[in-house]
């Protein structure tokens, strides 16, 4: 492989899931040169893409977890960020049930728990309660734990418009960057990147190793943290992937459940769950399966019955039939709570792992604290002072009302275009989409819900991958679902 120079930094981030990006926007404050790498083609491609997308509020942690503490702070923090950078959040609270009175105490349990780390609003309902405020419940539900601060968000589109707000202030971000070693040389850390893709300029970079230096480097690479962790000679770091398989139901499902529904936690997850999301359409699950294979993201029919076995208890109008789409995301567990420190073996290097369930909602609290253990590790923190923390909303036809997508119209014709006609995506969404970042299928899924609805993009693939080839000036043959090796239009010439 050719070496194509060396860059450097004072910061550098390995990993652009929700965790990489939500410490990219906050050291996107201070006086830094601040770049970040990861080796998918686009930016939330690992567990920051498969998960339920709820914003927990603490409940279900051990009062003195590292993880408990920044679920609660996490929550509080991607109330204010998201309203700072645009990203719909919406509070809708948690149910966890119960079906006998004995189990009040393993609730009353999980409610002081919750309050020792200071969550709010908690309170014990019954039966006349969730009549009123969740009527499809199971009438075999006894009462349940209410926790009104949970909320749900987008977790791509939380990463996407983190990632952007940070690289409006300054961060630069690497896409199809995979580190593959990590020395230490005269005080520095040195990083040799095996580059597969690359757009400065146009794809010239791809097939060659470039070398990145900083004095600081946060290893926020998810599932793969403990593989960086070994490369700069940090053994005790040990990545255990544990499957969740979920299941999405048809939109027209959207008010089955008012609240997100959990039975009580067992000891590996929080249980299979009811859950409300921010596009709309109800998800179940997920399961909890320790596995080895840390790219196995199969889904099963075991999973399925499993899952509406125990959704149907809570919710017994859930119908298989119901569901259009299931994936599997698997969560990066260490142990049982986070590895968040600096090694002081490796002067300048911060491991960010283990970063299981409730990372979605940690991260913005995660990235405070890696910016405190930077601070006291000999990193100056000097705020800049024009930092812009002010995100313009993106446009979602989906989302608002007909008057305002109207006068979107008259403005611009393209938002009458309308691509997707599952989920009311606009040719001007797409290339948007597409100018914001958005590389392959899944990115403009993703980004814009086109080819998410019932009919899998049945009707408006062909039309988004013209758009693609377009806007990016290449063939479709060079256009993938995710990234190298999923091609969807095979060069016979090749
Ligand atoms: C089924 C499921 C449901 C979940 N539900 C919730 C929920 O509802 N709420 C909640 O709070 N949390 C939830 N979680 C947890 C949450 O999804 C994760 O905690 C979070 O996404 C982890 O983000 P991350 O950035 O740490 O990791 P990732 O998103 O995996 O990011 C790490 C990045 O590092 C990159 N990378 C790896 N190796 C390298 C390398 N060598 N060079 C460069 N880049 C590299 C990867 O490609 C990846 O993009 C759920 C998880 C699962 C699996």
């Amino acid at each position: 492989m050719a070496n194509s120079g060396q860059k450097n930094f004072d910061v550098l981030i390995i990993g652009g899931g929700v965790s990489g990006t939500a410490i990219a926007r906050e050291l996107s404050r201070y006086r830094l040169k601040v770049g970040l790498l990861e080796k998918e083609i686009e930016l939330a491609f690992g567990v920051s893409k498969s998960n339920s997308g709820i914003i927990h509020p603490g409940t279900q942690n051990p009062p003195n977890s590292l993880k408990g503490k920044l679920c609660v702070q996490g929550n509080e923090l991607t109330r204010k960020i998201s309203k700072e950078i645009g990203v719909h959040f919406e509070e809708v609270g948690e149910l966890i049930v119960i079906f006998k009175p004995e189990d009040f105490p393993q609730l009353e349990k999980i409610k002081s728990d919750a309050e020792k780390l200071g969550v709010p609003g908690l309170k014990i309902v019954d039966r006349a309660w969730l009549d009123q405020h969740e009527p499809n419940l199971s009438k075999d539900v006894h009462a349940a734990l209410y926790a009104p601060t949970a909320g749900i968000i987008s977790p791509y589109r939380w990463a996407y418009d983190l990632a952007e707000n940070a690289v409006k202030n300054g961060v630069e971000i690497f896409l199809g960057h995979k580190v593959v070693g990590i020395k230490r040389s005269s005080g520095n850390l040195r990083l040799n990147v095996a580059v597969s893709n690359s757009e400065e300029p146009r794809g010239s970079l791809a097939g060659s190793e470039r070398t990145f230096q900083a004095n600081h480097v946060i290893n926020a690479a998810g599932l793969f943290a403990d593989e960086i962790a070994k490369m700069a000679g940090v053994t005790d770091v040990e990545i255990k992937p544990r499957k969740g398989e979920e299941f999405l139901l048809d939109k027209k499902r959207e008010h089955i459940v008012n609240h997100i529904i959990f039975p009580l936690p067992n000891p590996k997850s929080k249980g299979i769950l009811v859950i409300k999301t921010s596009d709309g359409n109800p998800m179940i699950g997920p399961t909890a399966e320790d596995i080895a294979d840390k790219h196995d993201l199969s889904t099963s029919a075991a999973g399925l019955n499993k899952v509406l076995e125990s959704v149907k208890k809570m919710v017994p109008t859930i119908s298989e039939n119901d569901i259009i789409a299931y994936f599997a995301g698997l969560r990066p567990t260490a142990g049982k709570d986070y590895i968040i420190r600096h090694e002081d073996k490796v002067p300048g290097m911060i491991t960010v792992a283990g970063i299981q369930s409730p990372g979605l909602t940690a991260a913005p609290a995660i990235a405070l604290m890696v910016a405190d253990l930077l601070k006291k590790n000999g990193l100056k923190l000097r705020k800049k002072w024009f930092f812009k923390k002010q995100r313009q909303p993106t446009v979602h036809l989906f989302a608002i009302p007909w008057q305002k997508t109207k006068e979107l119209i008259a403005r611009d014709r393209s938002y009458g275009d309308i691509v997707c006609r599952c989920e009311m995506v606009s040719a001007k969404e797409v290339r948007d989409a597409i100018k914001r970042g958005a590389r392959t299928l899944d990115g403009i899924k993703f980004r814009t819900r086109a080819q998410a609805g019932r009919c899998h993009g049945g009707f408006c693939t062909t039309r988004i991958m013209k758009i693609l080839a377009e806007e990016l000036g290449v063939p479709l043959t060079k256009l993938t679902k995710r990234g190298p090796g999923s091609e969807i239009v095979k060069d016979e010439r090749a």
